[in-house]
């Protein structure tokens, strides 16, 4: 059989995670990125972009046989650190005792990938090549050199894994019957940064994400290896208070003392920052199908940008790459029905966690700085910790426990919200809430509610 081969548009992430896999697999892979190798530029300005891996991400490597090496630079966060307006501070844990997600950079994380690509003998990498086209019916490319040169690279097949702007992906609105939608979030968000103190140290406990909630908007702070901090701050594109309404330096500098006074002790010059940085859009995109003619794929934010209140979507490209790796040896490198079967299960999965992430946004600016959520989430876990084959939180299921699909995370959390309701309004629920009597109760709950949903 002759050597089948994949051009990968996109050599982020999960582009690179998808080309290690398929050449493990034993095809010929052309990795093409239109920027420059990250590795020998400094593409990102010296900024360090961080994110939150989780145990579904770390899992979908491992199963792609990545080595855990890149979490030796990771930091596991354990809890939220809550920042209120009076400056105290609370915490929420992620899970149970010992679990985290883990800080991790972007940029690192990216060329850890690539550098175990370029080791493989089945791929070739090249930097500076911008996807213009795309003949879906021959999975034949078209890339824009950095040199203003076209070249045309024939494969057997291609994934688009080209990001949330997806050049592919627009290409693809020729196709017959692809389903398209892309909605704009309220909010835009700023890169900001904490920098390390003087001794190399970071200025705020280290091992959580801190998150100042200030219901419309929140500002949040992960942690780098280096001491910094970076932090984002995501706020309403209009209305008040907005990126558009705050234009005068001096309105900033009012914003960032009335809302974040505790933050400005450590910020790095971010009234200037505000002023010069323009705000990135949030958005979500829906498509169907994932793939054409059983030749071209789409992976990744490709084909589910989702907003960032999770920290899921690079867990979800990694894990569509792990799922993508089973499916080659589940169904003998028939590709009219890996596609058939992958689209099929990531997308109501990618569906999934959009919805969650969406939801998320008020979860952590507006309920994480509400003591009657921190309550629930108190009885909750309390709950879980005595009973966990009964009841995993919603955040332990995306989050902790990749065997659970995010489709089957999201269904089963919808029917906790509506045991935890009842929970919450039981009288005095403050003052008796670790009381046997309320555990009795939710341990009574659950079967009634879902006899009741079934
Ligand atoms: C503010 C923010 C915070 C986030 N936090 C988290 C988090 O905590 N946890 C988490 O899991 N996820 C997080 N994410 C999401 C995460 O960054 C993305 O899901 C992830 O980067 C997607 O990887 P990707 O490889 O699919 O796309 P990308 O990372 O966007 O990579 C796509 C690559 O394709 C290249 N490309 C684009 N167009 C072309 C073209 N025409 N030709 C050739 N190459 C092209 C790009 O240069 C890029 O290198 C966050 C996102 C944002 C915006």
């Amino acid at each position: 059989m002759t050597q089948k081969s994949f051009t990968v548009v996109g050599g982020g992430p999960v582009g690179a995670l998808l080309a290690i896999s398929l050449a493990r697999h034993g095809y010929r892979v052309g990795l093409y990125e239109g920027r420059p190798d990250s590795r020998r530029t400094s593409i990102y300005q010296g900024k360090s972009i961080n994110i939150a891996l989780s145990d579904r991400g770390w899992t979908s490597m491992e199963r792609i046989g990545i080595p855990e090496d890149a979490k030796a630079q990771a930091i596991p966060m354990y809890h939220r650190t809550i920042h209120d307006l009076d400056g105290s501070l609370s915490r929420i844990p992620y899970g149970q005792e010992g679990d985290a997600i883990w800080s991790v950079s972007r940029e690192g994380i990216n060329q850890q990938l690539l550098d175990i690509a370029d080791a493989e003998a089945n791929i070739s990498c090249h930097f500076q090549h911008r996807l213009v086209d795309i003949d879906f019916a021959t999975a034949t490319t078209t890339f824009e050199t950095g040199f203003g040169t076209q070249v045309a690279v024939e494969a057997d097949f291609a994934f688009g894994a080209d990001g949330a702007n997806s050049k592919v992906r627009r290409l693809a609105h020729s196709f017959p019957r692809f389903s398209y939608s892309q909605t704009y979030m309220p909010q835009c968000y700023i890169e900001l940064n904490i920098p390390a103190g003087a001794d190399g140290s970071h200025r705020l406990e280290k091992n959580a994400l801190h998150i100042w909630p200030r219901k419309d908007f929140m500002l949040i702070a992960l942690p780098n290896p280096d001491g910094s901090f970076t932090c984002t701050l995501f706020m309403n594109h209009s209305g008040d208070p907005s990126f558009e309404g705050l234009k005068e330096e001096a309105q900033v500098q009012a914003f960032f003392d009335t809302y974040f006074a505790d933050a400005l002790d450590y910020l790095e010059d971010p009234v200037d920052e505000f002023m010069a940085r323009v705000a990135a859009p949030l958005f979500l995109v829906h498509v169907f199908p994932w793939s054409f003619n059983h030749k071209v794929g789409l992976i990744g934010d490709a084909a589910h940008a989702i907003v960032p209140y999770y920290g899921q979507g690079m867990n979800c490209g990694f894990e569509d790459c792990a799922e993508l790796n089973d499916l080659i040896g589940q169904y003998d490198h028939d590709w009219k029905r890996i596609f058939a079967a992958y689209e099929n299960t990531r997308k109501p999965n990618g569906d999934a966690i959009a919805e969650l992430a969406k939801r998320n946004f008020v979860e952590m600016s507006d309920l994480s700085g509400d003591p009657m959520f921190q309550l629930r989430k108190k009885i909750e876990a309390r709950f879980s910790e005595a009973h966990p084959d009964l009841w995993i939180p919603l955040y332990s299921m995306v989050t902790f426990s990749p065997e659970i699909p995010y489709a089957e995370a999201l269904r089963v959390g919808d029917l906790q919200e509506t045991v935890m309701d009842q929970i919450m309004a039981l009288p005095n629920i403050e003052q008796q809430w670790d009381q046997p009597g309320v555990m009795e109760r939710l341990h009574r709950l659950p079967s009634e509610v879902l006899g009741e949903k079934q």
